[in-house]
């Protein structure tokens, strides 16, 4: 086959060479992972072991139904039984297990997708109705299969897994974390945009990713070579022997200059001209505090939390009791030795819903999200409070709101606090009754509207990700208006800089959590207008360390100011060429 080169958006930086998995929407539902080579027999028999227990099963129903039970139903069963015992359902997903080394859940799944696209093109209208049969075939297979998930083989070790590249249509922000445990070394899709929070979370696995592709699951092939380039947004398939090596140079160069940068670790952020800058960590989950750790924050600026309410559909109670909670939100404290935490308070729905298949809003990024749903919910919302702030006895705890614009739900979010405070007391719980509460300014009625945040609140956070979605009116998931995402739109820098001047005047800090804080080519203007707080991805946080030592304010500055009197890109974009020389 010959090469080509597909071009998207660059979401994750970094190279990544490897060979293509194609996953299906459906092969996302299930765990996927390589199995090394001296578990295959073993992952072969526990699907084997899978098809006999649901023969069985259906064995059990044949002789269960009544007497009277319609004649339909015992054939409808006997059909079950013939599908399962085809080579197609029996064999093939073994084969695949053999040769590519998938586990059982992911070989079958492949397989079922394979029959049901072949199913899909019979003319046969009572034939191709049959492959409703094979799919339930196969999901009582998975169920067993689910069922023993306690029994799961070893992935194979992180060298192996390295060298798959993730191809899908599109990956949720839920399905996304199902990769934080077994490392894959790239990922593409054919949908999402740079700020989504799928291209967050791989931004956060420090994986080289490039999404809204449009058709990259139609053009590659499974086990295709491709090369992501995560700083350009281009992907090449097939790579001729030459350009696989000019890549693997520069794989090797980055590699090098990252190692570099681990010397910065713990070199203060202080510029040339003496300004101290404070370096925070975004983080999902407390382990995360580990790379916040190591990359020197000095404390973390964002715990997105609602990523501990996601993928728990199994569990009985599906939001995570207060307790559970608190342990995670303690974990996360106690890693930090001391640094504040921020914990931001859950942030669902848009494109992190709580369940996907209860989403229903026509407009869900501008629907019940976020503070909005935890003021609909008081009880779930109080559980989480209490949590936080007990957590807030083992070292600092900042409470970080999401997504207020109007008085009434600060005031409302304040009462509540108040209320969860009184029960904790009630219950002689300890907490910090002093604890900091802060609003994330990313609705345009919220940075236009400052002075009813600064009377009522602590400190401030601009998440620009959702700025720059309601201000310039782009979904952030959506590829077809990511060329429309401009973090130098005018209006957006306005929006920030009076955000920012506003904290300053009021005498509370102000920082940048969204994602415009990790990028090294907006570090000096985010410090020429006078942000002192970044909070970034871990693996951000050196490079942008490094822009700020090597920058000086009395230079910078005056660049900036120049840069906020106009409101014409051509001169936005000259003197962001003076501002990074
Ligand atoms: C933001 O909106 O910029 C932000 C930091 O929050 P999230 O990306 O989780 O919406
Ligand atoms: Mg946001």
């Amino acid at each position: 086959m010959a090469s080509f080169t597909l071009h998207g958006i660059p979401v994750s930086r970094g190279i990544a060479v490897g060979r293509a998995h194609l996953l299906t929407p459906a092969a996302l539902d299930v765990k996927h992972y390589l199995v090394a080579e001296e578990q295959v027999e073993a992952e072969i028999v526990r699907l084997q072991n899978a098809i006999a227990t649901v023969h069985q099963e259906l064995q059990t129903i044949w002789s269960d139904l009544p007497k009277d039970a319609p004649a339909e139903l015992g054939a409808f069963i006997d059909v079950h039984a013939l599908i399962l015992s085809d080579p197609m359902i029996s064999q093939m997903p073994l084969d695949i297990i053999r040769s590519r080394f998938y586990n059982a859940e992911w070989a079958l799944v492949t397989q079922i997708d394979e029959l049901s696209a072949q199913f899909d093109e019979i003319e046969d209208s009572y034939l191709r109705e049959r492959k409703a049969d094979i799919m339930q075939v196969g999901e009582r297979v998975l169920k067993v299969l689910t069922g023993s998930a306690s029994t799961l083989p070893r992935a194979v070790d992180d060298e192996q897994s390295a060298h798959m590249i993730v191809v899908a249509h599109d990956i949720s922000p839920a399905d996304m974390l199902q990769f934080r445990d077994r490392s894959f070394s790239g990922f593409i899709t054919d949908v999402g945009g740079q700020n989504s929070h799928t291209a967050i979370v791989a931004r956060s696995l420090d994986i080289p990713a490039a999404v809204g592709m449009f058709n990259a699951t139609a053009l590659i092939e499974q086990d295709d070579w491709v090369i992501i380039d995560g700083d350009a947004g281009v992907v090449i398939v097939d790579p001729s022997p030459l350009v696989l090596e000019q890549y693997r140079e520069r794989q090797t160069r980055l590699f090098r200059a990252r190692k570099k940068l681990g010397k910065l670790r713990k070199t203060p952020a202080i510029t040339q001209d003496g300004t101290a800058v404070t370096m925070l960590a975004n983080i999902e989950f407390p382990d995360d505090c580990a790379a916040a750790m190591d990359s020197g924050a000095n404390g973390v600026g964002l715990f997105r939390s609602e990523f501990l309410f996601m993928n728990r559909t199994g569990c009985i109670n599906k939001l995570p009791s207060e307790d559970e909670q608190f342990d995670s939100y303690r974990q996360a404290v106690v890693a930090m030795k001391g640094r504040p935490v921020t914990i931001r308070t859950l942030d669902i729905g848009a494109d992190k819903p709580l369940d996907a298949a209860e989403q229903t809003a026509l407009n869900p990024a501008l629907g019940l999200r976020a503070i909005r749903y935890c003021l609909a919910e008081p009880q779930m919302f109080l559980a989480q409070l209490r949590a936080i702030l007990r957590a807030s006895a083992f070292g600092p705890v900042k409470l970080l709101v999401p997504m207020l614009a109007h008085a009434y739900e600060i005031d409302q979010t304040l009462l509540m606090i108040e209320q969860a405070k009184s029960q904790l007391r009630a219950a002689r719980k300890k907490f910090d009754e002093a604890i900091p509460i802060g609003a994330m300014i990313e609705i345009p009625a919220a940075a236009l509207a400052l002075p009813m945040f600064v009377k009522r609140l602590d400190f401030l956070s601009v998440g620009t990700n959702d700025l720059i979605q309601y201000t310039l009116a782009i979904d952030r998931v959506d590829h077809e208006v990511a060329h429309l995402y401009d973090p130098l739109h005018p209006a957006i820098l306005q929006l920030l800089a009076m955000t920012i001047a506003a904290g300053a005047k009021a005498g509370i800090p102000v920082s940048v959590c969204g994602e415009m804080a990790g990028d090294t080519r907006l570090t000096r203007l985010l410090l020429g207008m006078g942000l002192r707080e970044f909070s970034m991805h871990p693996a951000q946080l050196l490079s942008v360390k490094q822009e700020i030592l090597n920058s000086d304010l009395r230079l910078i500055a005056p660049l900036a100011k120049r840069i906020m009197r106009t409101y014409e890109p051509a001169a936005i974009a000259e003197t962001m060429e003076l501002l990074r020389a």
